[in-house]
């Protein structure tokens, strides 16, 4: 399992990612967590910079849905002013969830990629699925919940014993 949390790519933001190189991949859609990636965990609506690369994104023509753990309201108050597909709830790292998001995009799993900040949710279960995996650091981590931070701790130690 451990390998299963090593994700294809990672970079210190969402803004860092080449997405024509993404594109030369044959990447065609993106699952992309909320929480600690697009913004911080608190932040309940998209920066005017967020909001940009948005646009940019599917003005290069990738698709894009939001799959977050979090709530209706959190994630729904976020999404629909974007105009953006989401799917609150999503048990990552199960399956069900990306299976959805891909089905929204009407995309195969070698076109999909996933992007988030935790590799025990978003990481595992986009590797489990054979997505191409792109780990952010986390926005801020003096928002998080619980579980989250237990997470952080697994996270550490994973980390630790992949460098081995
Ligand atoms: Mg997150």
């Amino acid at each position: 399992m451990i390998n299963k949390l090593i994700p294809d790519l990672q970079v210190d933001t969402i803004y860092d990612i080449v997405l024509a190189d993404l594109w030369k991949e044959g990447i065609r859609g993106i699952i992309t967590d909320l929480d600690n990636t697009l913004v911080g965990a608190k932040v309940p609506l998209a920066t005017p910079e967020l909001i940009q690369w948005l646009k940019h994104l599917q003005s290069l023509g990738f698709k894009v849905v939001i799959v977050s753990n979090n709530n209706e309201s959190r994630v729904g108050n976020f999404a629909r002013p974007l105009n953006i597909p989401f799917i609150h709830r999503a048990r990552k790292p199960a399956n069900q969830a990306f299976h959805r998001a891909m089905s929204i995009m009407e995309l195969k799993t070698e076109h999909v990629a996933v992007i988030g900040d935790q590799m025990l949710t978003d990481v595992l279960g986009g590797n489990r699925m054979g997505l191409f995996t792109i780990l952010v650091k986390p926005i801020s981590l003096m928002d998080e919940g619980f579980f989250t931070r237990i997470n952080r701790k697994v996270e550490k130690a994973a980390r630790v014993f992949i460098k081995k």
